[in-house]
C-alpha cells in the first residue's frame, strides 16, 4: 500500500515513511493510495468478532508491506487493552470510546501511533521528537501513549487558557521525555506553529521532527476500528454487557437488541474532522454503515460547506466543547481528496449545536435515561434530535459516537446533573503538577523553544 499527498497523486510514499514525516514534503497531508476492502468473511462476522481482532483486519492492508502480522498483533494487543462497548440508551445507541488511559477516544490512535514508531525506529540511534497541537484532548493522549517510550520525545502544544485544568495536568504533568508549551493564541495558531516547523528546513537538519495530530496517518487507520465494530454490532443486535466501567446510574440494563440487520447512522462530535475521516475509511471498507453525521458546535465550517459547497475556513471560537472549537480542519484537505462535495452530501449530513443546546441535552437525557453526556457527545445527541425534527435522517439504527468521558469535562457536566463516576486513570492525573512554558504565537518562539 502506498501513500500519497493530498497535493500531489504522483509522490508516492511507504507507510513508514508517511507515519514518521507526518506532513507531505509539499505540505499535503497523506492518504492511502486506495481503500482497501474487508474480506466477505469479515465483512459477515463484524458483529461478532473481538475488538482486537477487528483491529487486526481493518490495520493490516495499510500496515502490511512494513509492519509483518506477528508485530501488528503485539502492537494491537498492548495498544487496545480497552475496547468501546456499545450501550442501548433512550431510543439510540452509544459507542463510548472513552474507556482508554485519557478517557477520549484519541488514546486508540495516539496508543497505535507511539507503538508504530517504535516498531518502525527499531534500530535507530537520533532520537525523534514529535510536535502535536492540541485543542484539549490530543496532547494528553499523545503523552500518555508517547511517555516513557525510549528514543522520541514529545512536545504539546497548547492555546493558553483554553483547556481543562485536568487536560492541562494530562498535557504537562507527566515530564520526562513530555514537554508543554502554552501558546498565547488559539488552537488554530497552535497548529499553523506545528505545521511551520515541521517544514522549517534549518530546523529539519537540527533533529528529526515527526507530528502526531489527527494528520498524522498513523493516527487515523487505527480510529476506523471502533466504527466497524459499532456498525456490526448494530447491524447483528447486540450491545455490551455491563462490565466495562461505563457512567451509568443503577437501574439502566443493558438490552439484547433485535437483530437489526440494517446499516446504522453514526454521529460523529468533530471538530478538526480527523475521527469522521477514519469513519469514512470504515465504510468504504465495507462495515454497515448507512451515513453519517457530522455534529459540530457553534465551529460549523464544514456544516456549512455541505450545505452551500463553499469551504470558508475561519477563526475558532471557543465553547463548552472545546475540543471541537476548530474553525480550519485539517483533515478537510483529506476528505476532499477522497470525496467530490456532491459524494460528501450524500454521505455526510452537518449540524450545528449551541453551547445552550449543549447543556439542555446533558440535563435531559440524564433526567431520561440516567445517562452522563459529555459536552463532545450532547453536541451528537443533539444533532441527531434536530435532524430526526427536521425529518433529514430516517429511523435506522442510530449511534452517537461518545468521545469523552463525561467525568473529563467536570466543569460543565457537574453543575447540570450532579458529579458523574470518575476513572481511576482521571483520578491519578488531577494529582499531577503542571509544567510548561508559554510562548507567544509566533514560529520564531517554538524553534527557539526546540532547540
Ligand atoms: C478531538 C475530539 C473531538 C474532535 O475530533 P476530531 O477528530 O478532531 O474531529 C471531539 N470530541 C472530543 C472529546 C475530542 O477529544
Amino acid at each position: 500500500m502506498f501513500y500519497y499527498s493530498t497535493r500531489n497523486k504522483n509522490d508516492k510514499t511507504a507507510f513508514s515513511t508517511a507515519a514518521l514525516t507526518g506532513l507531505a514534503p509539499d505540505g499535503g497531508l497523506f492518504v492511502p493510495e486506495e481503500i482497501p476492502q474487508y474480506t466477505a468473511q469479515v465483512k459477515s462476522s463484524l458483529g461478532s468478532m473481538d475488538f482486537r481482532d477487528i483491529a487486526f483486519e481493518t490495520i493490516k492492508p495499510y500496515v502490511k508491506d512494513e509492519i509483518p502480522d506477528s508485530a501488528l498483533s503485539d502492537i494491537i494487543q498492548s495498544a487496545f487493552t480497552f475496547t468501546a462497548p456499545l450501550v442501548a440508551v433512550a431510543d439510540r445507541f452509544t459507542a463510548e470510546l472513552f474507556h482508554g488511559p485519557t478517557a477520549a477516544f484519541k488514546d486508540f490512535g495516539a496508543r497505535f501511533m507511539a507503538r508504530s514508531f517504535s516498531y518502525l525506529r527499531r534500530g535507530e540511534e537520533r532520537p525523534l521528537r514529535i510536535l502535536v497541537a492540541t485543542s484539549g484532548d490530543t496532547g494528553g493522549a499523545v503523552a500518555d501513549g508517547f511517555f516513557d517510550v525510549p528514543g522520541i520525545f514529545v512536545t504539546v502544544l497548547y492555546p493558553k487558557g483554553r483547556v481543562t485544568s485536568l487536560q492541562e495536568r494530562q498535557i504537562a504533568g507527566l515530564g520526562k521525555n513530555i514537554s508543554a508549551l502554552s501558546v498565547e493564541g488559539s488552537f488554530d495558531d497552535c497548529q499553523r506553529l506545528v505545521k511551520a516547523a515541521l517544514a522549517d528546513e534549518g530546523l529539519k537538519k537540527r533533529m528529526a521532527l515527526s507530528s502526531a495530530n489527527s494528520i498524522n496517518i498513523s493516527r487515523l487507520i487505527p480510529q476506523a476500528v471502533y466504527y466497524s465494530a459499532a456498525a456490526g454490532r448494530i447491524f447483528a443486535g447486540l450491545t455490551d454487557p455491563d462490565g466495562e466501567a461505563t457512567p451509568r446510574v443503577a437501574g439502566f440494563v443493558n438490552r439484547q437488541e433485535k437483530h437489526s440487520g440494517a446499516p446504522a447512522i453514526l454521529c460523529v462530535p468533530s471538530g478538526n474532522f480527523g475521527n469522521l475521516t477514519a469513519g469514512l475509511y470504515a465504510m468504504k471498507m465495507g462495515a454497515p454503515v448507512k451515513q453519517f453525521i457530522a455534529a459540530t458546535n457553534i465551529n460549523k465550517t464544514v456544516p456549512d460547506y455541505l450545505n452551500s459547497g463553499e469551504y470558508l475556513a475561519r477563526i475558532s471560537q471557543a465553547t463548552i466543547s472545546n475540543a471541537m472549537d476548530v474553525g480550519a480542519p485539517s483533515n478537510f484537505e483529506r476528505m476532499s481528496a477522497h470525496f467530490s462535495w456532491e459524494e460528501m452530501r450524500r454521505i455526510i449530513l452537518g449540524v450545528s449545536v449551541s453551547d445552550d443546546e449543549t447543556k439542555e441535552t446533558i440535563t435531559r437525557i440524564h433526567e431520561q435515561a440516567g445517562y452522563f453526556l459529555d459536552p463532545h457527545s450532547a453536541v451528537g445527541w443533539k444533532g441527531v434530535d434536530k435532524l430526526r425534527a427536521e425529518n433529514k435522517i430516517d429511523s435506522s439504527p442510530t449511534a452517537i459516537l461518545c468521545t469523552a468521558h463525561p467525568a473529563k469535562f467536570s466543569e460543565v457536566v457537574e453543575p447540570l446533573v450532579g458529579k458523574p463516576p470518575v476513572p481511576q486513570s482521571l483520578s491519578m492525573a488531577m494529582e499531577r503538577k503542571v509544567n510548561s512554558k508559554t510562548i507567544p504565537a509566533e514560529v520564531t518562539a517554538l524553534i527557539d523553544a526546540l532547540v
